[in-house]
């Protein structure tokens, strides 16, 4: 069952065509620790955007690989845009901001993305 998310006002809202997750990355490099966000990767192809891309900026540091979306109303940031270490396309979900998701209920694990 496709699970939703959106950011704080709803200028940002997609679904994730999969069953919500029941687990979670916490990464612990110079941004993610600043945010908290909670880590769910997928593919483009189970991730539709409901919501024109006008309605967020992006930012981008380091190597440039991922493309860091926030809200232009509210600054929440419940995705980003990068590749993954083999080269493929992936979508990050900021499980903070998908509904109905008990982030207590997560099993986390830890990503020591400080050290890359
Ligand atoms: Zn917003």
């Amino acid at each position: 069952m496709p699970f939703t998310g959106s950011c704080h006002c709803g200028a940002i809202r997609y679904t994730v065509d999969e069953d919500p997750p029941s687990k979670a990355v916490m990464c612990n490099c110079s941004i993610c620790r600043r945010k908290a966000q909670l880590h769910h990767f997928t593919t483009p192809d189970r991730f539709t955007l409901e919501t024109p891309r006008d309605a967020f900026e992006t930012y981008r540091f380091n190597h440039h690989a991922i493309a860091h979306h926030h809200c232009r109303t509210c600054g929440c940031s419940p995705f980003a845009e990068g590749k993954t270490p083999q080269g493929e396309a992936m979508v990050e979900i900021n499980l903070r901001c998908a509904d109905e998701i008990d982030a207590d209920a997560l099993e986390i694990s830890h990503f020591d993305g400080a050290k890359l």
